[in-house]
């Protein structure tokens, strides 16, 4: 193994080969491939002399969406350490779980949580300190100078197997697990995104390249996520794409983003694409450049794939599946398959084998509802400092999602419910994911959630807590009409609660229902 590259050095080493091209637009801001490697490679000589950041050591990162993210995560890497990319959302008691449950030693934060950590036990880095910075923390900008072209990454000894990365997951079901990902598995991520780039259609007349223009990608999600991170940066660095990053999700921004910069794709979660869609000042932009929708990472409503229809006709919309566990997506429905079945998620790429284990334990017949078990290179090993957990998901080779979902006689996978999500009203499973479909059709809904109620005879009840559509009240019993018809009189919500304000989503465009539940039925 000794000279064999370990995948990220390789790519990141590869990714010079761009050059002057712009890699990361951040406002005015532009990094090219050159300067992006080059400050890569210098900040990882820091963090391997000064910081005396060995092979497997952690680095965490906690930072919103700037250059410097990316910068950061490639250092760490190309230093031959396990990169942690925490959430820039937590608080100060989170980001603290999360630097002892990884047992990070160096942090390398923007001035807004660097200003949080100040004081922990773990050496900080801060960008973008906005003002003094918090006291024994260095700036990054200060420690790698202007690098020149002679800049190398320092030397250490990687195989595929070796450790890369920790991202926790979105935490939806309880508390945020860290998933351990290989070389390997990082290494794949690029390939996979591109074979389903491809596949989708998504290129069938909407490759820019074919044009001679190149593709510019919209980050919509953070980095700290697969989807921000694998989907899309990593794929982008490895084909020499613009990614154009943003602050914070904003649909009226993001339009004249997609204007301003010419964005070929934009990647996020289905809630982006439908506020993208959504959005009041959408006919006052120029769009054209437009070609291709990737979301993913929560359930899709099938009105949305009408919704883009209507909106930007004759474009490639995909509707993806995956988790942390699998360093982003692993099956994605695109093209004329989206169109045939926009309530699937479509086929799983050809490197990864995917099994339906119905509740008995025996695999599940077609059309049977099971638990979605996957395995392939994109999966990752199991959970850091988590054997329990390891071992409960990751037995016998085959990755528990915690996910029910059916393969059709037509071979393509539709998500049923999480398992833990599952309502059991009286011995009966109701699945929330197709109420909520359901409810989504009803053109006064603006966001729905369903839950589970307790109920002494039937166990659990169905309920639903609704946005409305401003200027568009809503009775239980229009909804209940409404259902009618639609889903089986036992899945039809007993209780509703209804708001004009958001329901409560985390940075991934997940429902917490654990949150909901605790806001309308109180602490239980
Ligand atoms: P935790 O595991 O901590 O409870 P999480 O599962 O929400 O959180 P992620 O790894 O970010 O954390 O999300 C993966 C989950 O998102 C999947 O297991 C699935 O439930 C859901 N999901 C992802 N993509 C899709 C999709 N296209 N359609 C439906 N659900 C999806
Ligand atoms: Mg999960």
């Amino acid at each position: 193994w000794k000279n064999a590259p370990a995948h990220f050095r390789a790519l990141l080493t590869a990714s010079r080969r761009h050059g002057e091209r712009v890699f990361l637009r951040y406002e005015d801001e532009r990094v090219t491939f050159e300067d992006h490697f080059r400050r890569a490679a210098a900040l990882a000589g820091r963090l391997a002399g000064e910081y005396g950041v060995a092979k497997g050591d952690r680095v965490a990162i906690a930072m919103r969406n700037y250059p410097e993210w990316v910068v950061a995560f490639s250092a760490i890497l190309a230093a031959g350490a396990v990169a942690v990319p925490l959430n820039a959302w937590w608080t100060r008691r989170e980001l603290a779980f999360g630097l002892a449950d990884s047992g990070t030693a160096v942090l390398i934060a923007d001035g807004e949580r660097a200003r949080l950590m100040a004081g922990a036990d773990v050496r900080i880095i801060v960008t973008r300190p906005d003002g003094s910075p918090p006291p024994g923390a260095a700036v990054l900008a200060d420690l790698i100078g202007e690098p020149t072209a002679e800049v190398a990454l320092p030397e250490v000894d990687l195989t595929p197997d070796d450790p890369a990365t920790i991202f926790y997951t979105s935490g939806t079901t309880g508390r945020p697990k860290g998933a351990l990902g290989s070389q390997r598995n990082l290494g794949q991520a690029p390939l996979t995104v591109g074979y389903s780039l491809s596949r989708g259609a998504a290129m069938r007349g909407h490759d820019p390249r074919r044009a001679g223009r190149r593709r510019v990608t919209l980050l919509t999600v953070p980095l700290f996520h697969v989807t921000g991170c694998f989907g899309t940066m990593l794929s982008a660095m490895f084909g020499g794409t613009t990614v154009v990053l943003m602050y914070k999700w904003d649909a009226g921004q993001a339009l004249r983003l997609i204007e301003r910069e010419r964005i070929t794709g934009v990647t996020g979660t289905p809630t982006n694409a439908w506020q993208l869609m959504a959005h009041p000042g959408f006919g006052d932009h120029d769009v054209a450049s437009l070609g291709t929708l990737f979301y993913g990472g929560a359930p899709a409503p099938p009105r949305l794939l009408t919704r883009i229809r209507d909106r930007l006709p004759g474009r490639a919309p995909s509707n993806v599946y995956g988790m942390t566990e699998t360093s982003a997506l692993i099956i994605d429905n695109g093209g004329g398959a989206y169109s045939d079945r926009p309530d699937s998620v479509g086929r799983p790429v050809p490197v990864v084998d995917v099994r339906i284990i119905a509740p008995g334990g025996a695999n599940a017949r077609p059309g049977e509802v099971g638990e979605l078990c996957v395995r392939g290179a994109p999966v990752v090993g199991g959970y850091w400092n988590r054997p329990e957990a390891t071992a409960e998901s990751f037995a016998g080779g085959w990755f528990r999602t915690g996910d029910l979902a059916r393969v059709g006689e037509d071979g393509l996978v539709y998500i049923v419910d999480r398992v833990k999500d599952m309502v059991i009203r009286g011995g009966e499973n109701v699945y929330c994911a197709e109420v909520e479909a359901a409810l989504f059709e009803h053109p006064a809904v603006r966001d729905a959630a369903v839950i589970g109620v307790p109920h002494d005879e039937l166990g659990e009840e169905v309920g639903a807590v609704i946005r409305t559509a401003p200027g568009a009240p809503l009775a239980a019993g229009d909804l209940t009409g409404f259902l009618r018809g639609r889903i089986a009189p036992f899945k039809i919500p007993a209780h509703y609660w209804f708001r004009q304000g958001e329901l409560p989503r985390n940075p991934g465009g997940k429902i917490v229902k654990d949150l909901l539940r605790r806001e309308v039925l109180g602490a239980t």
